[in-house]
């Protein structure tokens, strides 16, 4: 991570980017710093605006242009906030923001505004949670997020899986994050070995938006996980200029499906501040499912959901 791009300029030009792209690009990034690692660069074409990889990262004058309906915390996480770093939307399962960094900053993420600062950090800060878990049987399942929560070093998040599995009730850990999409040497032995050893099941959900994102060393990374027995499951953004297109979505979900990564959902974009042009109209995204339909069998094709702040589920969209 030390060696991800962090300077939009410095970025536009080592991609050979067109030089007016370059004062917005700062500006924006002003609001929400750009954060892009190498590793995913290099999967970029040069000399592309376009690209769909680059456009989840590159800062952009939309981003400054005000939008009506969208806010800084689209699906209510204020709202669903037990106590500081613990979130409960639905029921059975919470979710432990362990971390504001990510392995990537996504221009469209729902938690672009999250006041991070705010969430407690380590092991230590996170007793109050895990108490509070402690004392809900009705919670079987811990999701780990941020944030990447595998941004943490896996001493920590062994040692966290510890005390999780020591709760009788918990049955399931779930983690979701980019990194081993990012930087897909994050998937090492010591991740691998807590992930195995404990007790609870582990789920892993990644977030692939685009089959370009999925060259030969991710492919390996997610084949060690699922070689472990870990269970692997995808979540993608429908996102405008990114995944709009049918070839794209269909493309994602065999390459997902034979590295035995399960497509769980398309998400509708949340509608936060910045991200209003990624926004494909609803009429489209079902018309793409239905397109995928016919296309794919039925394991392969995702949920395409919308969260609501407040619902007691994801609302299927079709
Ligand atoms: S990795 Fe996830 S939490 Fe981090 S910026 Fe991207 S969408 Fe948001």
């Amino acid at each position: 991570m030390r060696d991800a791009w962090r300077d939009p300029v410095q970025l536009c030009r080592a991609l050979s980017l067109p030089a007016r792209l370059e004062p917005a690009a700062r500006q924006a990034a002003r609001l929400f710093p750009l954060f892009a690692p190498r590793e995913y660069v290099a999967r970029m074409r040069p000399g592309d605006p376009l690209d769909p990889l680059l456009r989840q990262v590159l800062p952009l004058a939309q981003e400054l242009e005000p939008a009506p309906g969208y806010s800084t915390d689209p699906v209510g996480d204020r709202a669903a906030t037990r106590q500081p770093g613990l979130l409960q939307k639905y029921d059975s399962r919470v979710l432990l923001l362990l971390t504001g960094a990510c392995a990537v900053h996504c221009r469209y993420c729902f938690r672009r505004h999250f006041p991070y600062s705010q969430t407690p950090h380590g092991l230590e800060a996170w007793e109050g949670a895990l108490d509070q878990i402690a004392a809900d049987r009705s919670i079987d399942e811990v999701i780990l997020s941020g944030g990447d929560p595998l941004t943490l070093a896996d001493s920590q998040l062994a040692e966290l899986a510890r005390q999780l599995a020591a709760i009788p009730h918990l049955r399931r850990l779930r983690i979701h994050t980019r990194l081993p999409v990012m930087i897909p040497a994050r998937v090492n032995a010591s991740l691998l070995g807590w992930l195995t050893a404990t007790r609870l099941t582990p789920l892993v959900v990644i977030h692939a938006n685009h089959p370009q994102e999925i060259d030969d060393a991710v492919a390996t990374a997610l084949g060690r996980l699922v070689d472990r027995g870990i269970v692997l499951l995808n979540q993608s953004v429908l996102l405008a200029g990114v995944n709009d297109q049918l070839e794209v979505l269909v493309e994602l979900s065999r390459r997902l499906v034979d590295l035995r990564v399960m497509p769980y959902y398309l998400h509708q974009l949340d509608r936060v501040s910045g991200a209003a042009h990624f926004e494909v109209p609803l009429a489209r995204g079902v018309q793409l499912i239905q397109q995928m339909r016919r296309q794919l069998p039925g394991y392969a094709v995702p949920r395409y959901v919308r969260e609501r702040a407040g619902a007691p589920s994801k609302e299927p969209l079709y």
